[in-house]
């Protein structure tokens, strides 16, 4: 049998209602109607079950018959930085990735040798990749993703995380034993141009470990997401 459909919503009491692009997704789309049964998500960590009590034009409304604490969340807190690329697909592809291996926070910044631009329109997209992806891999949150127009505040955004890894193609070798991480972990991966070494000596300044990963040079969203599923297996997560 099929996992219940899921769907975000803004509010959740003792009944909920579907609107916007989710409503339009779950009657026309697939195909939902009076008596159905759903999982509602309101980002707070809690699934509903709910059914559905009313479809209307541009809503339905929905009655709560259960909540529990979702189980799929990751225990600790990671966070994904990655300079932004040139290439949408790529971009989304990272989001999604970092999504269904746990990732807590995504944050895509601007740098010194990045060549792409971010506006309002591609941040939405990219938000709404994040939420797909939580859904199809049943988590019961989603990661917001933020736009840094440099590299420091972004580098700043997780000064209070336990471990910081600075995924940098010209390190020799990395600075801390990957294979030993506890706690929470933020990753940074540079774009197509990579890093300066003035952006690598900012991000030591800032108490971020250089990571290797190894003698050929990834591409960044392959660096992406072979860093975090290390992370993610060092944390326990992979298991
Ligand atoms: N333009 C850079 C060059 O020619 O050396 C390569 C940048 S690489 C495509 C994009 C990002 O992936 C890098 O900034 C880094 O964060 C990460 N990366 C790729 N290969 C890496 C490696 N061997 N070690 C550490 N980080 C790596």
């Amino acid at each position: 049998m099929s996992a219940l459909k899921r769907f975000f919503v803004d509010a959740i009491g003792e009944t909920a209602i579907l609107s916007g692009e989710e409503f339009e997704h779950a009657k026309n789309v697939l195909r939902i109607g009076v008596g159905a049964e759903v999982i509602l998500l309101d980002n707070s960590g809690k699934e509903y079950t709910a059914v559905v009590a009313q479809v209307e034009k541009k809503q339905m409304l929905l009655n709560i018959v259960r909540e529990e604490i979702g189980s799929r969340e990751a225990n600790e807190e990671v966070c994904l930085l990655f300079g932004y690329l040139k290439n949408a697909d790529k971009n989304e592809f990272i989001v999604q990735k970092a999504v269904e291996l746990g990732v807590k926070k995504i944050g895509v910044f601007s740098s010194e040798y990045s060549s792409a631009y971010m506006n309002a329109n591609k941040l939405e997209r990219l938000n709404k990749v994040a939420k797909e992806a939580s859904k199809q891999c049943l988590r019961s949150t989603y990661p917001e993703v933020v736009y840094y127009a440099d590299l420091s505040s972004a580098l700043a955004s997780c000064k209070d995380y336990q471990n910081k890894l600075f995924a940098c193609e010209f390190a020799e070798k990395s600075q801390t034993d990957l294979r030993k991480l506890s706690g929470s972990v933020a990753i940074v991966i540079g774009s197509e141009g990579g890093f300066s070494r003035a952006e690598a000596q900012n991000a030591t300044q800032q108490g971020y470990a250089l990571v290797s990963l190894g003698k050929r040079i990834l591409r960044a969203e392959t660096a992406g997401v072979a860093l975090t599923s290390v992370v993610m297996f060092a944390l326990g997560e992979l298991q």
